[in-house]
């Protein structure tokens, strides 16, 4: 056990100013608070956040970190409360505590959308402090390394996952490399026991073989870089275990040699001696292809900074080189403990480390549930870089396999919300193009753009997804609810009541919905029926309507019979909905506007539209109330395209599917799918999906189509 005056010691080392008297005081605070409790190793419990202090000494954070640490569990196990704390060790010291009791508290589980909701509360509780999270690292590592002592193998399991999974990428996140590795490295040996060891095994075999090996290639190394006058300190590392599986995992390859899982370090003073050095080592060795990083003038967004290359070595062994200062080689290792200056302690929008809290405090808010929140933050923390420029050379880095629609909503929501097109590097390419490092983006806006729900498709940023997603809610419900209100309307109607919010308000409890537009929206979803509400209002009304044996179906083929083009109709107009939110067009029989169509409403989708004659509507004819009465309105607009399908039967001649084309091009149609159905000797059978203005066109293309010889039927798809 580290003594009281040794702590004290090692803080003061660091940092001078440090309060002796509150550290002295929190020793024996916590000392005596723990009392004679024990932990599972059988060790007095305050050995442990003793330990746990003693970790963070070693990076050098500051005394309320300490004191922290040794006050750590002392309310969740003791019976100290949070008064006491703030009594004794002021607001300051009593937030800290709080936090990290707050971080313990939080138990992760296998269950999703508790994990999920866990980590929501877990990320506002570390983003008050940093220092939270600091003290729950360390307290994490020393928990780690006193795993093997917990008796039950499945909570072990459960702690060992959960700092694999949490944990460690929040380490990494901060900067806290060593940290990282550590952690993972404890998680392996427990969830992986027996590929670790072999691991081991065969890294001793490597090193035994290749004796020597290391120290002749630092001796080398640093005599060639003193030849140019470069002083360096040069050390060998070797990959931890754990990051040997991961990459065996990941390129499916096996380690040849020694040198594959050797990284060496190049410590240099300056950033000129850091280029000096690369210079140096590709002048004086071969390099290997593609190895180079430049991560001195683009930084990753943990701050880690060095530059990275591969060469064959002094003695033909492939070899890494990271080449980086004493300052970035500190950073690389303690991350934001090893440039944090807590005293001042406020926000520093410098800090990459502040940034990435905010980001996912960004989408935490916008979120809808919390299993979406982590998806995306599981997203955002496993995915590479790349780095773009916007045209006025500020830099933009998102995750590898993002979209012009990422970066412009990285830059800015409302530049997402509103981009219509994107210039890479100077060229006009698809919103959807995947980005490269190195990019110039330049991103079109237009006030009138919104999102649309096909970006949802190719973003890869959180951010972006939670906006698009957002939007399309808002949008969505929108519809919903005027859908809704339209299908009660007509319920009303029917039944010749009048409609009215004032009618519908009393029966909403019966609905569990809190107001009337909740309601309208969860009917237009399809979750109640127009009927059920109109039951609600006037019971005994289905009764009724079933003995006057007027079902819907029918209602629906009498009204939609004298509907023609740009006649007004009395269903509920579609051109307000948009297609693939609250309203879809089937694919089975691709309704055309002029079609006579009917709406099929179906729970959690909204409406489908049919084609009258369709076969699939058979299938709903004994759930007449899914029916909906639905029209094209006024029609005229007609600019929107849509997909009409023929199918057609063709003479198996030379030229035949030539001829086809030719005649649907020359009718102004554009083919945009074709399947052959069957295929004879004599007849080819095919469906073509014809993207057309509207039902008359169709009809042109049909009829040009019987005039060609070649074709030997034509007739529009059903269902
Ligand atoms: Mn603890």
């Amino acid at each position: 056990m580290i003594r009281q005056f040794e702590l004290v010691e090692r803080v003061k080392a660091y940092d001078p100013s440090a309060d002796e008297d509150a550290l002295n005081h929190a020793y024996v605070f916590a000392m005596k608070a723990h009392g004679s409790q024990t932990r599972a190793s059988g060790d007095p419990y305050f050995s442990h956040p003793l330990e746990v202090a003693g970790i963070l000494t070693r990076y050098k954070v500051d005394s309320a970190s300490i004191i922290t640490a040794l006050l750590h569990d002392t309310i969740e196990d003791t019976d100290t409360d949070l008064h006491e704390i703030r009594d004794r060790f002021g607001g300051e010291i009593a937030r800290l505590v709080d936090g990290v009791t707050k971080l313990t508290r939080i138990e992760f589980q296998s269950d999703q959308a508790k994990q999920a909701e866990n980590f929501r509360k877990f990320v506002l509780a570390m983003s008050e402090d940093i220092r939270v999270l600091l003290v729950k690292l360390a307290d994490r590592l020393h928990n780690m390394r006193t795993l093997k002592y917990i008796k039950n193998q499945g909570k072990r399991r459960c702690i060992a996952m959960e700092t694999m999974d949490i944990y460690a990428p929040l380490a990494e996140r901060i900067g806290m490399q060593e940290m990282k590795s550590m952690l993972e490295d404890l998680a392996f040996g427990e969830l992986n026991p027996d590929a670790r060891k072999s691991i081991i095994k065969r890294l001793d075999f490597l090193r035994d073989q290749g004796e020597g090996l290391i120290q002749r290639v630092i001796v080398e190394l640093t005599r060639v870089l003193a030849e140019n006058g470069i002083t360096a300190k040069v050390s060998g590392r070797e990959k931890t275990p754990y990051s040997i599986w991961r990459k065996m995992q990941h390129n499916n390859v096996g380690f040849e040699q020694l040198s594959d899982i050797m990284a060496f370090r190049v410590v240099v003073d300056t950033v000129e001696d850091c280029y000096q050095t690369l210079g140096v080592a590709h002048n004086a060795y071969p390099v290997v292809p593609g190895r180079f990083r430049d991560y001195i003038s683009t930084p990753k967004p943990n701050g880690y900074q060095s530059i990275h290359t591969g060469v064959f070595g002094p003695e033909q062994q492939r070899i890494e080189l990271q080449i980086r200062t004493t300052e970035m080689h500190d950073i690389a290792e303690h991350g934001v403990a090893a440039h944090w200056s807590y005293k001042q302690g406020s926000e520093d929008d410098d800090h990459p480390q502040y940034r990435w809290l905010r980001e996912l405090l960004d989408i935490l808010e916008h979120a809808a549930g919390p299993e979406e929140f982590l998806e995306h933050t599981k997203l955002e923390m496993f995915q590479d870089q790349v780095f773009c420029f916007t045209p006025r050379g500020d830099l933009v880095d998102l995750p590898r396999g993002a979209t012009p629609v990422d970066f412009a909503y990285k830059v800015h929501s409302e530049v997402g919300d509103r981009c219509v097109g994107a210039k890479i590097n100077g060229r006009m390419m698809p919103l959807r193009s995947e980005l490269r490092n190195g990019d110039q983006v330049e991103i079109m806006t237009s006030k009138e753009q919104t999102p649309s729900p096909t970006w949802e498709r190719f973003v890869v940023t959180g951010k972006a997804r939670a906006k698009i997603r957002r939007f399309i809610r808002l949008q969505e419900r929108n519809q919903y609810e005027q859908l809704g209100r339209s299908i009660l309307q007509r319920a009303f109607r029917d039944d010749g009541y009048e409609f009215s919010d004032k009618a519908i308000k009393g029966v909403l409890k019966v609905f569990s919905q809190p107001s009337v537009e909740d309601l309208c929206a969860q009917i237009g979803a399809g979750h109640f029926t127009g009927i059920e509400i109109v039951e609600a209002v006037y019971p005994g009304v289905c009764k009724k309507r079933e003995d006057e044996n007027v079902i819907p179906l029918a209602r629906a083929r009498n009204c939609q019979a004298k509907v023609q083009p740009g006649e007004p109709s009395d269903g509920i107009p579609i051109k307000s909905l948009i297609p693939g939110m609250a309203m879809h067009f089937a694919g089975c029989c691709h309704p055309l506007p002029g079609d006579r169509i009917v709406g099929i409403v179906t729970t959690g989708k909204g409406v489908t539209i049919h084609t009258i004659d369709c076969d699939t509507l058979e299938t709903y004819s004994d759930t007449p109330e899914r029916w909906l009465d639905v029209s094209w309105d006024t029609y005229e607009q007609a600019a929107e395209i849509h997909v009409g399908r023929i199918h057609l039967t063709v003479l198996n001649v030379p030229g035949s599917l030539g001829d086809l084309s030719t005649v649907i091009a020359k009718n102004e149609g554009n083919i945009s799918n074709l399947k052959i159905t069957n295929r004879s000797s004599d007849f080819f059978d095919m469906l073509i999906d014809i993207e057309v203005r509207d039902v008359n066109h169709l009809t042109d293309v049909i009829a040009a189509l019987r005039a060609n010889p070649a074709i030997n039927s034509v007739d529009r798809a059903r269902g």
